[in-house]
Parts: C-alpha cells; sequence; structure tokens
C-alpha cells in the first residue's frame, strides 16, 4: 500500500495501473475511519484488480465551520488500519492539491436536493459534487462506492455522475451498524459513552416504526419517531421526513410510492448524526 499526497504522485501510480488494463476501484472517505468504511473497501478489493482510497475532509461540503473545524482527522491511525485490507494507493491530499484555485461549479440537482440534507445544511450537496467530481476526474475509477448511510448523498453522485456523463458505476452500500444498532459514523467518536449509549434510539425508533408502519399513515409514522426520540436526554431531531425512495420527494400516503424510505438528522448535543430506514421497496 502506498500513501501519496499530490495530483502527480497518485496520477503516476494510476498510469501503471491503467497500462495494465487493472479495473479502478475507488472510495472516497474524509477518513476518521471505521467498519462502515471498511465494508465498502472490502467491496471494492474484492470487485476490482486495484482500490484507491482517498482521506480529505472536503470544506466545501461544510456548511458549518465549527463542524468542518470538530471533524475527526487522524490520517496516521487510518492509514494503519488500511494497511492489512489490502488497499493499493491511499490518496490524502491538501487543500491546495484538490482546489489549486476555488471551484466555482454550482450543480443543478432539481428537486433531490432542496429537501432534508440538502435543505438544512445548504451547499453541501453543490460541495460534495465538486469534491467527487473532481476525484473522479484524477482517479478515472471504473466503480465507486458509496454508502446508503448517506441515502441523499448517494442520489445526488449518481444523478452528477448521470449529468456529467462519467464512465463510472456507482455502488450503493448497506449500512453498518455498531451492536446497539447506531448507524457507524466518524462523528460517534464526538459522543460521549452517555450520548453514544443514547443515540442508539434513534434506530431503534426506525426499527420501531417500520415494524407497524401499515397500520399508521405516513405522518403519524414520523410524529411517532420524533417523538420517541426528542423524549430522550440529548436528543432533538432536526427533519424526518419519508420519501420516495428514488426521487427523495416526501410521500403523504403509503400506495404513492414502490420505494418508501424514512431519513432522519438528529442533534446528539452539539454532534449531527443522519440514519435511515427502508419500510418497502417493491
Ligand atoms: P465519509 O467519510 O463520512 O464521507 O464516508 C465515506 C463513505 O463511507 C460514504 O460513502 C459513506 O456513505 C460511507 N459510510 C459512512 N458510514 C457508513 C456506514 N455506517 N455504513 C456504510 N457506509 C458508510
Amino acid at each position: 500500500m502506498k500513501i501519496v499526497h499530490t495530483v502527480s504522485e497518485i496520477e503516476k501510480e494510476l498510469s501503471t495501473a491503467k497500462k495494465e488494463g487493472l479495473q479502478i476501484g475507488f472510495v472516497p472517505t474524509m477518513g476518521a475511519l471505521h467498519e462502515g468504511h471498511l465494508s465498502l473497501i472490502k467491496k471494492s478489493i474484492e470487485d476490482n484488480d486495484f482500490t484507491v482510497v482517498s482521506i480529505f475532509v472536503n470544506p466545501t461540503q461544510f456548511n458549518d465551520k465549527n463542524d468542518f473545524d470538530k471533524y475527526p482527522r487522524n490520517v496516521e491511525q487510518d492509514a494503519k488500519l488500511l494497511e492489512r485490507t489490502g488497499v493499493d494507493i491511499v490518496f490524502a491530499p491538501t487543500e491546495r492539491e484538490i482546489y489549486p484555485e476555488p471551484d466555482t461549479r454550482q450543480f443543478d440537482f432539481g428537486k433531490l436536493d432542496k429537501v432534508m440534507e440538502g435543505k438544512f445544511r445548504p451547499g453541501h450537496f453543490n460541495g460534495v459534487a465538486q469534491v467527487v467530481s473532481r476525484l473522479f476526474g484524477i482517479v478515472e475509477p471504473d466503480k465507486a462506492y458509496f454508502g446508503e448511510k448517506d441515502f441523499q448523498q448517494l442520489a445526488i453522485i449518481r444523478n452528477m455522475t448521470k449529468q456529467l456523463n462519467l464512465p463510472v458505476q456507482i455502488i450503493g452500500m448497506p449500512i453498518l451498524r455498531e451492536a446497539s444498532g447506531l448507524a457507524m459514523s466518524s462523528r460517534n467518536e464526538r459522543l460521549t459513552a452517555e450520548q453514544r449509549n443514547i443515540a442508539s434510539k434513534i434506530y431503534e425508533s426506525l426499527k420501531e416504526s417500520a415494524v407497524s408502519f401499515q397500520k399508521r399513515t405516513v405522518q403519524e409514522t414520523a410524529d411517532q419517531i420524533v417523538a420517541n426520540i426528542n423524549k430522550e436526554r440529548y436528543l432533538k431531531v432536526e427533519y424526518m421526513e419519508i420519501v420516495d425512495g428514488n426521487t427523495l420527494q416526501p410521500i403523504n400516503d403509503w400506495k404513492e410510492t414502490d420505494y418508501a424510505v424514512g431519513c432522519i438528522a438528529v442533534f446528539c448535543g452539539d454532534v449531527r448524526l443522519i440514519d435511515n430506514i427502508t419500510y418497502f421497496c417493491r
């Protein structure tokens, strides 16, 4: 495994791999790696001849400076974790390498980024699209792997790839959870032991709602989840939306869709967590 920090270094490494006709898998991350990231990386190693993992905390996707400043960073520990996986290249660039000049591109995602994360984190998905398109341009992967934990992000990436006509296959991977059910996230590192324990109520409430959703309306289902979570110490729901899994538009009736997904963002203290659950996908 090689760790490289510049675009010219990674391009050199990749040109050898490409000359050999190797199929390239790519997993973009912001580091502070956990088993969730590793599941994507393992799948890439399984599917491809050559796997690149990037570690870059992208400033343009943070609408909250405090969140950016406090985002956990530990490239050395990440590299140690990756050492045993079979990754070929870790690309850990500086901000200047990715943005030699400010990226002023504005993407149009129609209605996709007007809801949920897009609504509550203005500019977030534009920043995600900037960095991922830039990374795709550098790595030129055959396949790229993204987690369904960031459900809306996955839809945005698929849309961007189509818009830009990029020859990369986007693979979505299931959410990995801690034993408590809490979705694994780099941000969990910022929770106290007590908060981490309480944060497991998020998935517990989502799961509970999926057992009897047919007996309730969409609104009642969402309201019940919000009430269950908000009664817990430290937890405050920012949004809970039940949406069509393809268009991401909110539904009012279960009959409106073949694919219903509940998406939630919750503050646990000052740490913002997201999760989602699929009610059905016919
Ligand atoms: P991040 O470092 O948070 O930008 O995440 C990098 C990639 O890992 C994204 O595609 C995430 O959706 C994915 N990911 C993060 N957490 C999980 C998880 N718990 N299970 C599966 N994939 C995840």
